[in-house]
């Protein structure tokens, strides 16, 4: 039998997570988006909470059970609430998995206090020169005595600016392409590191910027698995970060939508609340009916993840659409505010900037839809 039911323990950690977005983070939501400070304290209140441990060792203070459904539950429960907060336990996710295949000396010293929420660990793939096609990076990694010499820049990084240390991608010379990339965690106050904060339309919280490395000593146990296993390391973690990035942005439409339905039911024109005009309450039932298709995508994708299934295909459909769903969505509600809803006393304009981050982060639609048509090729001639 078919069954779209979270467990029982998936239910109760969302009713409690549900309870701190709609009590605690929603009402600090435009306060803190409008700053670039990280927020600290709602940031450990998450590792207090057990959020940003999920599906990480339990020997570094995680859940010990992988469970990408659960990741992708909190991320579009605490959205609800704030966004740019809900972010956390994603990035954590990409970035512990990845600290796990690390020395024992660096998991001590970073994937524990990330998951507690007392360190932050930006992943740094981008370059200036190499985005969508993250395997033309050109950061050198040069064998020295003791480890490498990284040299190169990164940009466009999330949490650049409040990071202890960084994941960094950097190929062997000679190398091209995905071969010989490797991944080293660098940390930011090593000789040679500097930082450069980028404003964003939206995200400020979340500290992007840029990370430039001059001739930086990275000692052999700051290497994370194999040695050249770096790219499709991080490539198959962004299977699941793709559908909870889709949910996160779903979780900050749900609210824009239930706030555009509470206004309709009281706002009055022409004698009447305006939901009783068709032109107001269907876009919301439109808005509504695709938002429930992109949710149980995401949730598939992460299903089938948990299972152990092919879901490279699907984790990318669950990053291209929900963001764009989940934008539209966002759109619709500022409109059926009238002109409150362009007001910055209201969220919604500034949702509207912080989901917007993801039709770019994490590849475009366009990388995506490349991915699925891949997949979609290999199968049909396989089948052939
Ligand atoms: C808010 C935010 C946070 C980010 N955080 C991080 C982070 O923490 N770490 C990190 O490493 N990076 C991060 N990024 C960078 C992000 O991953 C890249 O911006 C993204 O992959 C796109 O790369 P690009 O910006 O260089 O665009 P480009 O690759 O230059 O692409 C420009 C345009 O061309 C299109 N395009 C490119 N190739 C093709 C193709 N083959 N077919 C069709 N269209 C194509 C793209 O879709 C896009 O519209 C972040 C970006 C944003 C906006």
């Amino acid at each position: 039998m078919i069954s779209f039911a979270f467990t029982d323990e998936q239910e109760e950690f969302r009713l409690t997570l549900a309870r701190f977005a709609h009590e605690e983070l929603a009402r600090g939501y435009r306060e803190r988006a409008s700053r670039t400070d990280f927020p600290w304290d709602v940031h450990r209140e998450l590792g207090s909470m057990g959020v940003l441990g999920i599906g990480l060792p339990e020997q570094y203070g995680g859940t010990g059970v992988d469970d990408p459904v659960l990741l992708g539950l909190a991320a579009e429960t605490l959205a609800y609430g704030d966004v740019n907060v809900a972010s956390a336990p994603v990035q954590i996710g990409l970035v512990g998995s990845q600290l796990a295949l690390g020395s024992e000396s660096v998991r001590q010293q970073y994937l524990a206090p990330l998951i507690k929420g007392e360190c932050t660990v930006a992943i740094a793939l981008t370059e200036p020169d190499s985005g969508s096609d993250a395997a033309a990076l050109q950061t050198l990694a040069e064998p020295a005595n003791g480890g490498w010499r990284l040299r190169g820049e990164k940009t466009a990084i999330s949490w650049a600016m409040n990071a202890a240390a960084a994941l960094v991608y950097a190929r062997a010379p000679g190398s091209s392409r995905s071969q010989g990339v490797s991944c080293f965690v660098v940390p930011l106050d090593a000789k040679g590191v500097s930082r450069a904060p980028i404003l964003g339309m939206g995200c400020l919280p979340l500290g992007w910027g840029s990370l430039n490395f001059d001739d930086v000593f990275v000692s052999k146990d700051l290497l994370i698995g194999e040695e050249g296993s770096g790219f499709a390391n991080v490539m198959h973690h962004f299977d699941f970060s793709r559908p909870a990035l889709g949910l996160l942005c779903l979780g900050a439409a749900q609210a824009s939508l239930d706030e555009a339905v509470r206004f309709a039911n009281h706002r009055e024109a022409f004698g009447q609340p305006i939901a009783k005009f068709q032109g107001v309450s269907f876009p919301l039932a439109e808005h509504a009916t695709y938002m429930e298709a992109a949710r149980w995508l995401c949730y598939r994708a992460l299903w089938l993840r948990a299972t152990g299934q092919p879901h490279t295909d699907v984790a990318s459909m669950s990053k291209w659409w929900p963001p764009v769903v989940a934008k539209d969505a966002i759109e619709a509600a500022m409109k059926i505010h009238g002109h409150l809803g362009y007001s910055a006393e209201l969220p919604l304009q500034q949702r509207l900037r912080d989901v917007m981050a993801y039709l770019i982060a994490d590849g475009t639609a366009e990388i995506q839809k490349r991915v699925i048509a891949r997949e979609l090729m290999l199968r049909v001639t396989k089948a052939s």
